[in-house]
């Protein structure tokens, strides 16, 4: 494939270097987003640099983590903590349901040694998203460190990182943001801070070190920048988070909830294909997963799909049996429910009539909720 020459005068062009002034603005609207005190720390790269960062910072031989794992990205953050030298504890569920909280606190109480918990919030991988807020609870009973990936879930659904006793809370812009997958962000909480300082295999002069962060630049007073800006994406991320501001947080979060709600109902009705994830509770804003028919190969079924659809087959082992209609950011609208369903059931053979009717009663009753 050839992509086209941008030969006419490119936006992306000649552009000034972003001012820490400007820097330190967009952070202090991430913090304002995830609804924290804490440090913000802009990270330049994909979400996985800051999830990276944050088990290299807090985890180190001698310590003991609980990895919950509800989908892909819990196996990812296993290995890390493992290559770090910590003991781990996988606490590993069925990826077509949640982790409840008693879970979380039976296996902390299993082991008291237990000082940091990886969790994902939402898996947009998989279709599900767990209970934080009553997962936090238990955490800090227990007095662990939490790290939450909060990736797919932020600006999807309700994200309280101090209320719920988040220590380390990861986002990225690529989802239900609208915004560039190249920035990220963490937040750093005053306990999580103490772990890191302390760790003396933490990262440290390496461009995946939070402790440079904090001494060249949140505890130097955010004056001078450590690195050149990434210019371009933190341009995008002011953008997508001044949109955000502008549609306010909760229509964007309902967006997200209604295009699932809308996108479970109308599949119901369709009969051919059925929710992966079986139940509302532990269903995330921003993908739906399904379950295709026996005989029936997932790939198959998206071959037929117009390439435009926000659908793909499932990774993994999951590749032949389950489909996923990603319905984050501009996509988490009644339109592309429609026609994703429409798609759908033209490629299972299925009658489009209820699923749409369904999909826009559910669609109305849960954008208005
Ligand atoms: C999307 C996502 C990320 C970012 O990873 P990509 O591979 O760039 O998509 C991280 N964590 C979660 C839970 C995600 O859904």
């Amino acid at each position: 494939m050839q992509r086209e020459a941008i030969n006419d005068v490119s936006p992306f062009l000649d552009l000034p270097p972003l001012s820490a002034a400007e820097f330190a603005a967009i952070e202090d609207q991430v913090a304002a987003l995830l609804h924290t005190e804490a440090d913000v720390i802009v990270t330049q790269g994909e979400a996985l640099l800051p999830l990276e960062a944050a088990i290299r910072g807090a985890a180190h031989p001698g310590s003991t983590a609980l990895n919950i794992v509800t989908g892909p990205y819990g196996q990812t953050f296993g290995n890390w903590l493992r290559s770090c030298g910590a003991t781990v504890v996988d606490l590993a569920v069925p990826f077509d349901s949640a982790v409840s909280a008693e879970q979380v606190a039976e296996a902390l109480r299993a082991d008291p040694g237990i000082d940091f918990v990886s969790l994902v919030h939402a898996e947009a991988a998989t279709g599900n998203t767990n209970p934080v807020a009553e997962i936090g609870a238990v955490v800090r009973e227990h007095g662990a460190l939490l790290m939450l990936d909060a990736v797919a879930s932020v600006a999807a659904e309700p994200l309280l990182t101090d209320e719920w006793g988040i220590d380390l809370c990861v986002i990225g812009g690529q989802k239900a943001m609208g915004g560039p997958a190249g920035v990220s962000a963490v937040s750093v909480s005053e306990r999580a801070w103490e772990r890191i300082t302390a760790n003396p295999a933490a990262p440290r002069r390496s461009y995946l070190s939070l402790l440079d962060w904090k001494e060249r630049w949140t505890d130097a007073g955010r004056a001078v920048l450590p690195h050149a800006p990434a210019q371009l994406e933190m341009l995008a991320l002011g953008a997508c988070l001044d949109r955000i501001a502008a549609d306010g947080l909760p229509a964007v979060i309902g967006r997200h909830r209604a295009a699932a709600a809308a996108t479970r109902a109308g599949v119901r009705a369709l009969g051919s294909l059925s929710p992966f994830v079986t139940e509302d509770a532990h269903a995330a804003p921003v993908a739906t997963t399904l379950r295709t028919p026996d005989g029936l190969h997932a790939g198959e079924i998206a071959a037929r799909l117009d390439p435009a659809l926000p659908v793909q087959p499932g990774g993994g082992a999951l590749a032949a049996s389950m489909l996923r209609v990603n319905h984050y950011g501009a996509a988490a609208s009644l339109d592309t429910v429609r026609a994703c369903l429409a798609g759908l059931a033209a490629a299972t053979d299925a009658d489009a009539e209820p699923a749409l009717a369904a999909a826009g009663a559910a669609w109305k009753a849960n954008v208005e909720a």
